[in-house]
């Protein structure tokens, strides 16, 4: 990778896009586009939602490259699954209607400059793989926000797997016959260890309805319930990595997304479920942090993707 070079980084989000332009792994500099995808996929037409999206993202790009008309790639980091093979968003559950849709190609003819797309998730763990320091050989994601993210790093690179699927770490099963998913499975990491599942354990308990932060407040206070549900939370994240560790036995894993501002609610119990469920050769053997680039790692990692 030529690190003197200027990249966008583009981090598409629910309701906004993230830009940054991106030299020797610094965030020279950094903007939010407002931009629905997900309003614009519901109104529209798949054909006519692309042509919006392509749009937005045009707009976005061009305020970066009147700053730095020098950058010379853009990378994007999708929420959906990413065909490794075409390049194209194979499906995006947050975003129906985009099935096997190219959006890197039209863009690229549109704009004039090479762009690279890859999963959110994995453009996550490819920037917080650049911010580590020493950088492992290997290294493991998982992005604890609305839902459960992951993405693996192997050998210096994002690796989406055979059809861009690779690290679904949130629909892992960890309590089989458990809580509905969105994917059409029940018991899935993302209904007990993500800010919604923290929300419904505390529903559960109480009866109540508060979003995890607030929830994360009460804890702080000391309240049970809300204890417990950061708990049921941690415990499950603890297990399904566990599982994780036994199939890529990697170097490093990094916990960010939003709720990981709620760790040290969490630790003591994920540390307690991890060391448990592993098996005993690598007890105490892999390094868990917390991220580093935070909300950044996207936009820096899709940035940063190999061409
Ligand atoms: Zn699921």
């Amino acid at each position: 990778m030529n690190d003197a070079a200027l990249r966008i980084g583009v981090d598409v989000g629910g309701t906004n896009l993230r830009v940054g332009v991106v030299q020797q792994r610094r965030i020279l500099w950094e903007h939010r586009h407002n931009a629905d995808f997900s309003q614009i996929c519901c109104g529209h037409t798949p054909a006519l939602a692309l042509e919006k999206i392509i749009a937005e993202l045009d707009v976005a790009i061009e305020q970066a490259r009147k700053k730095y008309p020098a950058v010379e790639s853009v990378g994007i980091g999708f929420p959906g699954f990413i065909d490794p093979q075409t390049r194209s968003v194979a499906l995006s559950p947050n975003l129906p209607g985009l099935k096997n849709v190219d959006i890197a190609l039209p863009l690229a003819r549109r704009i004039g400059l090479p762009v690279s797309i890859e999963n959110d998730a994995l453009a996550a763990a490819f920037g917080e793989y650049l911010m580590a320091d020493p950088q492992p050989a290997s290294l493991l994601y998982l992005g604890l926000g609305t839902g459960v993210g992951g993405g693996l790093i192997l050998d210096g690179k994002p690796y989406p797997g055979q059809h861009g699927v690779a690290m679904e770490a949130g629909h892992l099963i960890v309590k089989p016959g458990g809580r509905p998913c969105g994917c059409g499975n029940n018991g899935c990491l993302e209904q007990y260890a993500s800010a919604s599942g923290v929300a419904i354990t505390y529903r559960q308990l109480t009866n109540a309805t508060l979003n995890a932060q607030q929830i994360a407040m009460l804890a702080e206070q000391g309240n049970r319930d809300a204890l417990e549900a950061f708990q049921v939370a941690a415990e499950m994240l603890g297990i399904a990595l566990a599982h994780m560790l036994k199939v890529v036995d990697v170097e490093q894993v990094v916990i960010g997304g939003g709720m990981n501002a709620a760790w040290p609610l969490m630790q003591s119990a994920f540390d307690a479920s991890l060391q448990d469920a592993l098996i005993p050769a690598l007890r105490g053997r892999t390094l868990v942090t917390l991220a580093k680039a935070g909300d950044q790692a996207g936009m820096l990692g899709a940035a940063c993707l190999p061409a």
